[in-house]
């Protein structure tokens, strides 16, 4: 039996970045995690660190959003700093763009009812014209075809993979102690101290974190949660290396440091196939071309279907079980914009019981609407 203060079960961005913050503040933290026959959101991921169209219907979660940006900077200091791994974050601003009249036209009401439920908080997203996008992209040659793009001044991206090994190599060079392959089957919870069953291992802690993925819709129940998540594929397209021309992040065609462009990402409701399909990775590719021509000519190298982890509002879920107090869900989409609010905020919530303003509206109640008679 290997015992500590706190077990976070799932080595994901979110996991990986609450255990990371736990052994920060010198928690002593065991992380649990499963194989790479899991689905794992945290290794097929855009990189986005996103603020621009997040939170439409809770505002908490679109200010959650942009405090996380904000901690960005210190957060990849920190992890440089404790891991040597450099996560590469670009946070000047991040570019949508738009490639037609009507997705203009319906982005411009989406930035309109955001800005309505801001408030006087506001609401840092504009819609610009095309030659702006050009000033801001010059390496490239923006199409004809682009209508324009939404500017989050927010927004950002880093690169995730990066990201993950960061995360983890701090947390062991911390002193956290990290299982792979042991995905968590059982959870009982017994005087005052809860034991989770892999396997080959049994492991137990006066607290829990299930901050696994996909993983929590089995084990959340054992701890008295309910946390209602869903699948949603997203297929990601990837070129060969090419010379550096747009450090700037944009949504859905970005070129990473290392020079190969992504391109994504679809929405697609199929369940837990995280497959590809021709007609998919055609359509990404042709918006692609459309946005920059020049990139006809550039090869793909690689493409791949990974499964989001999605609440019924795409946005976070934070919960501590009522009957069973020590035991806490942590799960949303995001998890890369997440990474700094998860590393610090929830960490310290987990070990200090101290929550954000607000920190309730994340809890999953808000999805307990009566019936009608
Ligand atoms: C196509 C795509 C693009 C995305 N783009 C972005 C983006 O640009 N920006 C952004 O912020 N977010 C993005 N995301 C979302 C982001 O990747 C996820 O929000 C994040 O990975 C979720 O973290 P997680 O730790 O909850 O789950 P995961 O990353 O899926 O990790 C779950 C981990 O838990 C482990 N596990 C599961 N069950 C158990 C168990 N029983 N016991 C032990 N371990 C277990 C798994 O092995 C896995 O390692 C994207 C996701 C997808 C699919």
């Amino acid at each position: 039996m290997h015992s500590a203060e706190t077990i976070v079960v799932g080595g994901g961005m979110f996991g990986a970045a609450i255990a990371y913050g736990l052994r920060r503040s010198g928690v002593d933290t065991i992380m649990l995690d499963g194989s790479d026959g899991s689905l794992r959101a945290a290794r097929g991921n855009f990189g986005l660190v996103w603020v621009q169209s997040k939170g439409m219907g809770l505002q908490r979660y679109a200010d959650w959003s942009r405090e996380s940006a904000h901690l960005w900077d210190d957060f990849a200091a920190d992890l440089q700093d404790s891991s040597t791994v450099d996560v590469n974050l670009q946070n000047g601003g991040g570019l949508n763009l738009l490639l037609s009249d009507e997705e203009r036209e319906n982005y411009r009401r989406n930035i309109d009812i955001m800005r309505q439920q801001a408030g006087a908080d506001g609401y840092d997203c504009d819609i610009i014209e095309r030659d702006e996008v050009q000033k801001m992209v010059p390496g490239l040659r923006v199409g004809d075809g682009v209508a324009g793009a939404s500017f989050g001044k927010h927004d950002g991206h880093v690169n995730p993979l990066r990201m993950l090994r960061a995360l983890h190599r701090g947390f062991t060079k911390l002193g956290g102690r990290y299982f792979p392959c042991n995905e968590v089957g059982n959870i009982t919870h017994d005087g005052g101290a809860f034991v989770a069953q892999s396997a080959a291992n049994s492991f137990t802690a006066p607290k829990i974190v299930l901050a696994c993925g996909h993983g929590i819709t089995k084990l959340a129940p054992m701890v008295g949660l309910d946390t209602p998540i869903r699948p949603q594929r997203g297929q990601v397209l990837v070129t060969e290396k090419i010379e550096a021309t747009v450090a700037m992040a944009l949504g859905s065609i970005r070129q990473t440091d290392e020079g190969g462009f992504m391109f994504g990402n679809s929405e697609e409701e199929t369940g837990f196939d995280d497959g590809t399909t021709l007609a998919v990775t055609q359509n990404i590719a042709a918006r692609a071309v459309k946005a920059f021509p020049q990139l006809e000519n550039v090869r793909l190298v690689r493409n791949w279907g990974c499964i989001r982890v999605l609440t019924p509002d795409k946005c976070a879920i934070y919960d501590e079980s009522e009957t069973m107090p020590g035991a806490y869900v942590a799960t949303s989409h995001s998890g890369v914009t997440l990474g700094a609010v998860n590393a610090h905020h929830v960490s310290r919530w987990v070990s200090t019981g101290e929550t954000p303003p607000n920190f309730d509206h994340f809890s999953a109640r808000r999805f307990d609407v009566p019936k009608a008679a």
